[in-house]
């Protein structure tokens, strides 16, 4: 395997002698890849051959920019049972939806190669005669781009993709935990045509190479996606210099069912919220306000569709449920359960760690009569664990639902359309679901959250590449006489 940074067109060996371990969740005997990590100094040599190489890189047609990303989308085509693999292997999702993935980072590659097409300001008229007034997009420079090791591939793409597209050269500081399918998108992009040191990949941790971006004066944007504690301070590191950010942090969506839902397809989609990924999505349903009728049977079906879920290895294509990806993350989880007994609430399944299994299993886990105030009801856990609570009226379920620092995303299961448009109006979150799970996004529609899960611009879609652009506005005179400027 590759070593994991790439910089200025070349892979190198870091200078610093610790190692990054690569291992796999659900066997961690089986190491992937051991990286030299890099180190800050590393982080500011991709940071000066970004400077170096945006030039060119700005001045090459925007089309052409796009075009270079639509290759990308072929290779990725033609290598994603590869990166798939990778990606389970080292994160631990099932295949199947590290296949998914693959599909949607592809997608998201294909909508900015046409975008290269329409990078457009507007003309607006001017107040004084025989003027000319419009805006353009310009890139903004070198950019930052930190991302968690939950979505290895569709995260960096869906961040690197519009910054490219927009002109930009890219230092990407993928998760430690998960560097394998970062490398991968370096090799495409080169593959594809990406000049040397447009994009740059630098593999250390974030207190170092992180920091070393975040603080960085030539970089003009940071990207950002992982937790608040995070998130929080690097935003205002990076604002004090005057840089630009946008972070997309942690969630604790909800999922409202009213009496007249149909229950079914309400049990099916909370469970695939709250387990698929294992629950390691910042979309993942981690909460239930469900009707007093409908409780208990909701309940019930979601017992019965917890308990048939197959736990293993996530390369086995029978698996439903991978491991935590880290140790870590795994300790986190049980401590939440542990937290969540001691608060009162009813285990109903789950709870514990799969100890039959090698690697970092924790059983999909319900538990109901959770207090809305409890922590189990408002802290993001990470993890496959389902509160569920009650309330008899949609203002009361709402309140409930809004009651955390988090506003990432919430659905509702109702037949009834006035209801599921007041739920639309009163939700405070980013993404609204209507009889469906709380998980997914697409290229083209803005994917983020607000309150304390976002500040900064939606990212995918056409805000995703507003973010990584600057206005200019254009004042052009064409009038035989020249008029006194206090005229304007
Ligand atoms: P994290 O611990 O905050 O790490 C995210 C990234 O920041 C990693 O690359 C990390 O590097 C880096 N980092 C850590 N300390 C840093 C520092 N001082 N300066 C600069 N960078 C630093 O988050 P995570 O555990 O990887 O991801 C899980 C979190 O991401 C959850 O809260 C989840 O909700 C959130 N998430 C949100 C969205 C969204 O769109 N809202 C999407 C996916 C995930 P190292 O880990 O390599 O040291």
């Amino acid at each position: 395997m590759r070593t994991g940074s790439y910089l200025a067109g070349q892979w190198f060996h870091p200078s610093s002698t610790r190692t990054v371990r690569n291992l796999n969740p659900a066997d961690p005997s089986d190491v992937i890849a051991e990286f030299p990590a890099a180190s800050a100094a590393d982080a500011v040599r991709a940071i000066e051959a970004a400077k170096a190489a945006v030039r060119g890189w700005r001045e090459t047609p925007a089309p052409e920019r796009g075009r270079v990303l639509w290759r990308a989308a072929d290779i990725a085509r033609r290598r994603a049972e590869e990166i798939a693999q990778t990606m389970t292997r080292e994160e631990g999702k099932i295949i199947r939806e590290a296949r998914g993935e693959v599909t949607r980072g592809i997608a998201v590659l294909e909508y900015y190669a046409g975008a290269g097409f329409r990078i457009a300001g507007r003309t607006l008229p001017a107040e004084a005669r025989d003027t000319f007034t419009y805006t353009i997009r310009r890139p903004l420079g070198v950019v930052g781009l930190i991302t968690p090791w939950n979505f290895p591939w569709a995260i960096p793409v869906w961040k690197s993709a519009p910054a490219l597209v927009a002109g930009n050269a890219v230092v990407l500081k993928p998760a430690e935990l998960t560097p394998a399918t970062a490398v991968i998108l370096a090799e495409i992009y080169e593959e594809a045509g990406v000049p040397a040191g447009v994009f740059n990949l630098v593999v250390g941790s974030g207190g170092e190479v992180g920091s070393a971006i975040v603080d960085h004066p030539d970089v003009r944007a940071v990207s950002f996606t992982g937790s608040n504690a995070v998130g929080m301070a690097l935003y205002a590191r990076a604002a004090q210099r005057g840089a630009k950010v946008t972070c997309e942090m942690g969630g604790k969506n909800a999922v409202i069912v009213l009496p007249d839902a149909n229950l079914e397809k309400a049990a099916a989609a909370i469970a695939s919220g709250a387990f698929g990924s294992t629950g390691q999505r910042c979309t993942a349903t981690s909460r239930v306000v469900a009707h007093p009728d409908i409780r208990g049977p909701l309940v019930e079906q979601l017992d019965a569709l917890a308990a048939a879920l197959k736990m293993g290895a996530g390369l086995d294509e029978t698996t439903d449920l991978g491991p935590a990806v880290s140790a870590d993350q795994l300790q986190t989880d049980l401590r939440y359960i542990g937290i969540a007994t001691d608060e009162g609430a009813r285990l109903v399944r789950g709870g514990r760690q799969h100890e039959a299994l090698p690697g970092y299993f924790v059983e999909p886990t319900i538990f109901d009569q959770v207090a809305p105030g409890s922590r189990i009801f408002r802290e993001e856990v990470f993890g496959p664990v389902l509160a569920v609570s009650t309330a008899s009226s949609l203002a009361a379920a709402l309140e409930i639902a809004n009651g955390v620092e988090y506003g990432l995303a919430a659905s509702i299961f109702t037949q009834d359309i006035d209801t599921a448009l007041r739920f639309v109006e009163e939700a405070e979150v980013g993404m609204v679901h209507i009889n469906e799970a709380t998980v997914g996004g697409e290229a083209q529609l803005p994917f983020g959250g607000s309150k304390s899960t976002g500040v900064g611009e939606r990212e995918m879609s056409e805000e995703g590449l507003h973010f990584f652009t600057e206005l200019k506005t254009v004042f052009v005179n064409y009038g035989a006489n020249g008029k006194p400027l206090s005229m304007r």
